[in-house]
């Protein structure tokens, strides 16, 4: 129980980065407009809508330091009261991981180089290795990292993308599972995943999806995430970077994206001129009140203690399976 209440109060506790102001991280706009102020956990946040592009944004921006200090020692100690995988998240990182490469197969061919940006506890570089393909990893948190080395002896940077590496390096496929929204400079860093890419290499990209109206409005707003997209603003951004969706996406999200490398940026990245006016518009809509009146609010609960359920069993079942000794054969 005192672990629930240190996880509890971790969270609570506001994250005090003092930051500086920025323009925007995709188009470079000054022009922008307050959508909260406040996190998920009711702590002072500023996020900002830019009135150009609609990407969204904290204001003020944490600087480098203070982000490398908050992700090698504090994001998952707070979010989670262990700064190491716990049985549950290695459960449901290894079943998600699974998934999550059999979607991306048809992209790879055997022995094929992948790199994963926030590679987490590294269940999907273990999945990936075993199905014969050449893994390593970025982890900024410096538990994760640890334990991708010793306990799957992965090849893993304990640091961000910045500041790792990579030589000469190319890939076939680069993957980023909830890492983009982490940056405070999304477009410097997928610029720099487009230079290690082979030329007819892929990359993967997996963020929350901003633009769902339905959902509770601070849902995604925490001090971990700089960046806040929808499916417009993804695209623009990768576009920009050097990138095209794939035609055929096998992930069936709007914010979760299969790209192919283009040559270079592409000149008409702009492809959405109007999306940040719809952003705004649907972001003066998104209150609290509205949000608990709706109906659709309600229909999603059975949804959500299905899931809820199924990942506590699947932890419960993990965590004995861990304390049982290996059967020799
Ligand atoms: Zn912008």
């Amino acid at each position: 129980m005192s672990a629930f209440f240190k996880i509890r109060w971790g969270r609570y506790r506001r994250v005090a980065f003092t930051g500086s102001h920025q323009p925007c991280p995709l188009c470079g706009g000054n022009d922008s407009v307050v959508i909260g102020r406040l996190d998920r956990w009711f702590n002072p946040l500023v996020n900002v809508l830019c009135r150009r592009c609609g990407l969204i944004f904290l204001d003020p921006m944490p600087t480098d330091e203070e982000l490398d200090r908050y992700y090698r020692d504090q994001f998952w100690s707070r979010s989670q009261g262990s700064d190491e995988p716990t049985a549950k998240t290695i459960a449901k990182d290894t079943r998600y991981s699974r998934g999550r490469l059999a979607l991306l197969a048809p992209f790879l061919k055997l022995g094929a180089r992948i790199l994963d940006v926030g590679a987490g506890g590294g269940e999907f570089l273990l999945a990936a290795r075993q199905r014969g393909y050449e893994v390593e990893g970025i982890e900024p948190s410096a538990g994760y990292a640890r334990y991708c080395r010793q306990a799957y002896g992965l090849e893993v940077h304990a640091a961000t993308l910045a500041d790792t590496d990579l030589g000469d390096k190319q890939y076939d496929l680069i993957t980023c599972n909830h890492s983009l929204e982490h940056m405070r400079d999304p477009l410097r860093a997928l610029q720099r995943l487009h230079h290690h890419l082979k030329a007819d290499g892929h990359l993967y990209v997996s963020v929350p999806d901003l633009g769902d109206p339905h959902t509770w409005p601070l849902r995604y707003f925490h001090a971990g995430h700089m960046c806040g997209f929808t499916h417009e603003t993804l695209v623009m951004i990768a576009a920009k970077a050097g990138f095209a969706p794939v035609e055929r996406q096998p992930f069936g999200s709007d914010t979760t994206l299969v790209f192919r490398r283009l040559p270079a940026s592409d000149a008409n990245w702009f492809r959405f001129p109007d999306h940040a006016a719809a952003a705004e518009q649907q972001w003066r809509r998104r209150t609290a009140l509205r949000h608990l009146l709706s109906p659709r609010t309600y229909w999603r609960v059975p949804g959500r203690i299905s899931y809820f359920l199924r990942t506590r069993a699947l932890s419960i079942r993990s965590a004995v399976a861990l304390k049982r000794p290996q059967r020799q054969t």
